[in-house]
């Protein structure tokens, strides 16, 4: 018996790449169809090793999360992107892609992308974001793909882990993974593809060895995933409000309408910036419309 990950899914095969570096070209066993559960890539199994050279996969382990888009098991960090320009620098989306990682019990990781591009104006910035969301405990990295000093800062936050990259398309997500290992080679316009609206992605996706960690080569998540959460969540989605939601009046205030609410306080005294406190507003309406109450 040997312990490994999937890393691919393909015609039948899962493709297992053990814990010393080797990979297998597996099959499943009749006992996943059983047990109304199939193999998925990230899954950790065990296999057994036939003479031949290919195995079996016999035991699949409990898995910390599933994403659907893509679908993917045991991912522990999510790679967000955001370009400061080209497209320009948008902290709504990059707070609903918070949302939907921290939905899902993934570490997010932002990345700031084409610092090269950035004027001193856009650098100042971009520093003050750096510190607006390092202050709610987040990591925040400004890089580019054109200067090998910023993308080699990425290293160490993909060393051993399993990473999802996430980010609008064009803000260069395959561009940041090339430049970190030129032999992957990753079609610029294909990564993006399969982030498309509405349509559920049939792409087969792969973990891809990186420094020691695997990033799986499709973008994560989707505003579709929105419809997945439940407002009465949303709150916990935002740390800075986390942070003095115990001074709320009410147990369970949702920051709204509620009197004596210390996020709204903290708004008010500078303490939470406005647009974060706006986009929870915007997102739970959003949510609320989605799922009426009848
Ligand atoms: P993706 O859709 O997020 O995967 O984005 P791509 O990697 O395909 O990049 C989109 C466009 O931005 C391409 O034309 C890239 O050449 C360009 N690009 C990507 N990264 C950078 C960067 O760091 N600096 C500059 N100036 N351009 C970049
Ligand atoms: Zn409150």
């Amino acid at each position: 018996m040997t312990k490994g990950t999937i890393v691919k899914a393909l015609s039948g095969f899962y493709y297992v790449k053990t814990d010393d570096g080797q990979t297998y070209q597996c099959r499943g066993r009749g006992l996943f169809r059983k047990q109304k559960i199939s193999p998925l890539v990230g899954d950790r199994v065990e296999i057994d090793i036939m003479d031949d050279g290919d195995g079996y996969v016999t035991k699949i382990e409990k898995r910390k999360n599933e994403l659907i888009r893509p679908p993917v098991s045991n991912i522990e960090q999510a790679i967000i992107v955001t370009s400061c320009l080209e497209p320009d620098f948008n902290a709504l989306l990059l707070d609903r892609f918070l949302v939907l990682v921290e939905s899902k019990g993934i570490e997010p990781l932002i990345v700031i992308s084409k610092m090269d591009l950035a004027s001193e104006q856009v650098k100042n910035e971009m520093a003050k974001y750096q510190s607006i969301y390092e202050n709610m405990g987040y990591s925040v990295v400004l890089t580019s793909s054109k200067d090998e000093e910023l993308f080699r800062q990425l290293i160490p936050y993909i060393e051993g882990k399993s990473s999802v990259i996430a980010g609008q398309s064009g803000v260069g997500k395959s561009s940041l993974l090339n430049a970190l290992d030129p032999n992957l080679n990753i079609d610029t316009n294909h990564i993006s593809e399969s982030l498309g609206r509405g349509k559920h992605t049939t792409r087969h996706v792969e973990l891809i060895p990186l420094f020691n960690g695997l990033v799986a080569d499709t973008p994560g998540f989707s505003s579709l995933d929105f419809r997945e959460i439940d407002s009465e969540k949303l709150p916990a989605y935002f740390p800075d409000m986390v942070a003095v939601q115990d001074d709320c009046k009410f147990r369970g205030c949702m920051h709204h309408k509620e009197p004596k609410c210390a996020v709204k306080a903290a708004v008010e005294k500078g303490q939470i910036p406005s647009f974060r406190y706006e986009h929870y507003l915007q997102f739970l309406e959003e949510i609320q419309i989605r799922k009426p109450r009848y």
